[in-house]
């Protein structure tokens, strides 16, 4: 088989012999569950963002119940955010029993028009969850201005967007609380995990104590000396970071720079390739972003075959994200209009995720490039 049809994967991960090292350090260790890696993990990674603490837990979706819990979100309170996000954004209100109100995003950037949440706020609002879809930052600084005047929350799911800035604004640093996710294909990954960014003390230690089920003390603060008994404080979760999953990440911190202007280069050359392109729109970048997807939008009405095409010439592909107000469960639950909310519907309709990881090579993405602009001339020619 020549070279040139090799399948180019959506993702590969960038795990190797630091990470091996890390998790046996571990394995020869006394503890493997929620221990003396889990700490040393948040306090690097709150030097690495910039923020007092951060709390380890088992997935960014989870980072979100928890958030929203700590704040005291229930029945009756509504959560303003994104209908163009993974479902686990909106996810996370629903399980607390409030209500998730949907406004939609900017058409040139995909992210949170601030103006249409201020428009959305009620007597009932609690909170706004933005998301930094595909690494970009939302407008916080206008965010946080709306928050503030309106005594809000302001949750940010970071969850693409460990490494982004705007308006001279990083991540987590305008957000009350801020989750992370290392799922497997994320800038940094453990399989899964999460993290919760937080600038309140109080905040902090209310989150380590619920994701351990309300539980006073940890086994790992109560082993050594003589036996303490622990009490359950509140209703928590059992949802904390692992140290097998602090070992996994630890050695990642240090690199998450070069991935990432690894990633932009790439990002570059994808750009450059395809920004001339009558059929294909890319979204309008703000400030630094942490690149965890490149996306192409396409002519409505052929996403679907431009997936099949590029599958066909053995390129994975993935779609980020189908609004979620047109999913299934939502449609049923509350009754959306795919058009209520325009914008994050065409987005949805015509978007498609294209390889993007510091493994990839720049003659991969002249690949894919070739694919895309191959597939979508053979769109035409049917379609003529
Ligand atoms: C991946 C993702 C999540 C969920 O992260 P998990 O760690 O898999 O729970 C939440 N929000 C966004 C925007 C995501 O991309």
């Amino acid at each position: 088989m020549s070279a040139s049809n090799e399948r180019i994967e959506f993702h590969v991960h960038d795990l190797g012999e630091a990470e091996i090292a890390s998790v046996r350090e571990t394995i020869d260790s006394l503890f493997l569950t929620l221990g003396p890696k889990v700490a040393r993990f948040e306090e690097r990674f709150a030097a690495f963002l910039d923020v007092p603490h951060v709390v380890g837990v088992n997935s960014c979706s989870m980072a979100l119940v928890l958030s929203l819990r700590a704040l005291g979100i229930g029945p009756g309170d509504e959560v303003i955010t994104t209908p163009l996000t993974f479902v686990a954004t909106s996810n996370a209100i629903l399980h607390l029993g409030a209500t998730p109100v949907f406004v939609d995003v900017e058409r040139e950037t995909g992210l949170l028009d601030p103006a249409k949440v201020r428009a959305a706020i009620t007597e009932r609002t609690r909170a706004i969850v933005a998301v930094h879809l595909y690494g970009q930052l939302a407008d916080m600084r206008a965010l946080r201005a709306i928050a503030d005047e309106h005594g809000l929350a302001l949750v940010e799911d970071a969850a693409h967007a460990i490494e982004a800035e705007r308006d001279g604004v990083r991540v987590g640093h305008l957000g009350d609380l801020t989750t992370f996710s290392f799922y497997a294909t994320k800038t940094m990954a453990s399989g899964d995990g999460g993290a919760i960014a937080v600038h309140d003390p109080e905040l902090a230690s209310r989150l380590k104590r619920l994701r351990n089920h309300g539980v006073s003390k940890d086994a790992a603060s109560r082993h050594g000396g003589l036996y303490q008994h622990w009490d359950m404080l509140e209703l928590g979760y059992k949802c904390a970071m692992t140290d097998i999953e602090a070992a996994l990440l630890l050695p990642q911190i240090p690199r998450l720079w070069e991935r990432r202007d690894r990633r932009q280069a790439l990002v570059e050359r994808y750009e450059k390739a395809l920004s001339g392109h009558p059929r294909i729109e890319i979204v309008r970048r703000q400030g630094r972003s942490g690149h965890h997807l490149f996306t192409v939008q396409v002519p409505l009405g052929v996403r679907d075959q431009v997936l099949h095409g590029l599958g066909e010439r053995n390129i994975g592909v993935a779609v980020n994200y189908r609004a979620v107000h047109t999913l299934r469960h939502y449609r049923e639950r509350f009754g959306f209009d795919p058009q209520a909310f325009p914008n994050a519907w065409e987005i949805g309709e015509r978007t498609i995720s294209l390889p993007l990881y510091p493994k990839l090579e720049e003659a991969q993405v002249d690949r894919v490039v070739e694919a895309l602009v191959e597939t979508l001339a053979q769109l035409d020619r049917k379609g003529s």
